[in-house]
């Protein structure tokens, strides 16, 4: 449109056709920022975040990321390791060790059922592997495998009849094996999936009525083991007859016994927590597991601190209301616990419509709806299932909340690179337009002709811009809360910097290297120069090489809005190296090189005026180093240290 208006404009003042169409050109070539290179930079920032795990499936997600305000977590192989071991047992009314068992066989005999329920009831596989065969699946289910391997006298597998395999609504799994002593149901699963469903307690000696007293029995034993963070499995079973339908097999069971599992939290948890509370990014973990073995994990990587954290279970949560729900949300510290996939979405949901930025992960089929749903949905690369990751924005390769954080550190860091990179490339842009304007206005010869100024913007700053689109996140990405939701990549404050302030000097320094070279030639104003003339050939390298020369000064003032350059690396970021050595290599080309010349209208420029050039360049340096001075001035009365690495 800024074309079309100057091409009119130009037709009104009766500048000839084809020159109005060049100059409108020019105008359109100095306006538009190099739409590639923002790209280019989340591609790059994408890469960045594969070598920390995180593997990016939409490219945008990288920059939302840096905005999240919420991360909903799973518990387990997220936070914790996911390398579960048997720790303890609950067999008729008492405490076991697996290493006590080793020692009694009589008790694993008396409670054959529960072993063989940990035998053969799950979805593990068996695969060869260097000569030998190797679990795989579940680690939970591995782990109780092998505890039923170790105990189990054979490990026979009886034909599989039937299953009712697990999800995260039911808590539970059921299979039916045709054993000697005929067709046996064994389930798996939470407690108070299965406890329900149970009519009798397997006592050792035989079976026994399950009365009131045994079902509280049974709840405090998980409750002790849950608070010490294991996850707590009861298994049951029944004898079933040939004829029962599928419908008619997990009830009346036989209860026979608690496994509890331990499944260490991940080293790096706390201090990735600790660094989303310095971000002020606030966790939420949402779990199927036991509301206790939550809060213990919870407590042992310190994403609760607090006496008492709000803890909502699923079924507490189906009564909320939508106020309610709000009302647990504005707490501090917040676990949901039992709670199935349908309810999770309406978690995320909840968190949306408070205006949060909302991450959250998942790894079942039914999680899919709610990563869809997050502004950013995180799939688990190990566990997740293939529908979880098609519907997430980016895969966890290693499932570890710590790559979710260093994620977000680079997502921080890309959002402040494009700016930096975009306050760059505006300020040749107005050192571009600004030729094009005196041309039009005052009627002198065009001082930086189109192909100039392209060869500039996709020429001699593109690998400068690119550096500035890498930069390291810095040490203060993570100190600061999380970017408002309505800011903007480009605010009122780059654009005056760039537009009004670093813009205008540079575009000083090219109109002056201009008429330098023109009226050192002669030349004088209203004198129209045609276009193959020599002096003006000269007069638009000149132009042309100033903005160069800026532009190396200036790719490092842009590399902060407030730190001053005196106090950074000059050689910390290679891209910006590499970008300064081919805008010099450039620029002597320009000069230099009869094919350049021919290309771009170019001719060397007289050696004076690199001397010439000094004093713009050492004057941005000053100007903008004293700008920066006053900015850290007002941001250290208004207390504000985070932003002064901005
Ligand atoms: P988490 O959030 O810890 O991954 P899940 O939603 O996967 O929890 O599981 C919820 C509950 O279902 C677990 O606490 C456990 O009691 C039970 N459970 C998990 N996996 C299985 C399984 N393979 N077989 C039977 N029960 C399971
Ligand atoms: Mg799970």
């Amino acid at each position: 449109m800024i074309g079309g208006v100057f091409f009119a404009v130009g037709t009104v003042i009766g500048i000839p056709f084809w020159q109005d169409f060049i100059f409108s050109i020019g105008i359109i070539v100095a306006m538009v920022p190099e739409g590639l290179l923002p790209t280019l930079a989340l591609a790059l920032a994408a890469q960045r975040m594969a070598k920390r795990n995180v593997l990016v499936r939409h490219l945008t997600s990288v920059e939302t990321l840096g905005s999240a305000s919420v991360i909903c977590t799973d518990k387990t192989g997220t936070l914790t390791e996911n390398r579960m071991r048997v720790r303890e047992l609950f067999l008729s009314n008492s405490h076991c060790t697996v290493a006590d068992l080793y020692d009694k066989p009589e008790i694993v005999a008396a409670h054959r059922a529960l072993f063989a329920g940990a035998a053969w009831c799950h979805d593990v596989r068996e695969v060869n592997h260097d000569g030998g065969t190797r679990l795989v699946g579940d680690p939970m289910e591995i782990a109780l495998v092998d505890m039923a391997r170790a105990m189990l006298p054979t490990t026979f597998a009886p034909p599989r009849l039937d299953e009712l395999p697990f999800d995260t609504d039911r808590m539970r799994q059921s299979v039916v094996c045709q054993t000697p002593e005929g067709r046996v149901l064994y389930c798996k699963g939470a407690p108070e999936s299965l406890l329900a469903l149970c009519t009798h307690i397997s006592v050792g000696c035989g079976i026994e009525p399950l009365g009131p007293a045994a079902r509280d029995e049974i709840v405090r034993a998980q409750d002790a083991m849950a608070e010490q963070g294991l996850r707590v499995l009861a298994f049951a079973s029944r004898p079933v007859p040939d004829s029962a339908p599928a419908s008619a097999l997990e009830r009346d069971m036989i209860f026979d016994g608690l496994v509890a599992l331990e499944d260490p939290p991940h080293p790096e948890a706390a201090e990735a927590m600790r660094k989303c509370r310095e971000a002020g990014i606030k966790v939420i973990m949402i779990t199927g597991d036991h509301p206790r073995t939550a809060l213990a994990v919870a407590r042992d990587i310190a994403l609760v601190r607090s006496a008492n954290p709000r803890i909502v279970t699923g079924e507490e949560l189906r009564a909320l209301f939508r106020a309610g729900l709000d009302q647990v949300l504005d707490a501090e510290e917040i676990i949901f616990a039992r709670v199935s996939a349908d309810q999770k979405l309406r978690i995320v949901q909840a968190l949306i419509e408070r205006k949060e930025i909302v991450a959250v992960t998942g790894d079942g089929v039914n999680d899919a709806p709610a990563l869809k749903a997050a502004h950013i949905g995180i799939a688990m690369g190990i566990t997740g299932t293939d529908v979880a990751k098609e519907a997430a924005d980016m895969v966890l390769l290693d499932d570890n909340f710590a790559s979710i954080v260093s994620a977000i550190e680079e997502g921080r860091a890309v959002f402040r690179n494009i700016r930096k990179f975009l306050t760059y490339v505006l300020v040749h842009n107005v050192a571009e337009l600004v030729p094009y304007l005196a041309f039009a206005l005052f009627r002198i010869p065009l001082p930086l002709t189109p192909i100039q100024a392209l060869s500039v913007d996709m020429g001699t700053d593109s690998l400068t811009a690119l550096g500035l689109g890498v930069e390291q996140p810095d040490a203060q990405a993570m100190r600061r809360p999380p970017r408002p939701q309505h800011e903007r990549l480009l605010n009122l404050r780059l654009a005056l910097r760039s537009y009004l302030f670093l813009g205008v000097i540079e575009a000083a320094a090219a109109m002056a290297a201009f008429f330098f070279v023109l009226l050192a030639g002669g030349w004088c104003y209203g004198v129209v120069l045609p276009p193959s003339d020599p002096l003006y050939l000269r007069a638009t390298t000149a132009c042309l090489s100033a903005i160069i020369v800026m532009q190396v000064v200036n790719v490092y003032l842009c590399r902060s809005s407030v730190r001053s350059v005196f106090f950074m690396r000059l050689f910390d970021n290679r891209l910006i190296v590499a970008g300064v050595g081919l805008e010099l290599a450039l620029l002597l080309l320009f000069n230099y090189a009869p094919v350049a010349n021919m290309l771009l209208g170019t001719a060397p420029v007289p050696p004076m005026l690199w001397l010439f050039l000094l004093p713009f360049a050492a004057g941005m340096l000053a100007l903008e180093e004293l700008r920066k001075w006053i900015v850290r001035q007002a941001l250290r009365r208004k207390r504000r240290p985070d932003e002064m690495i901005a």
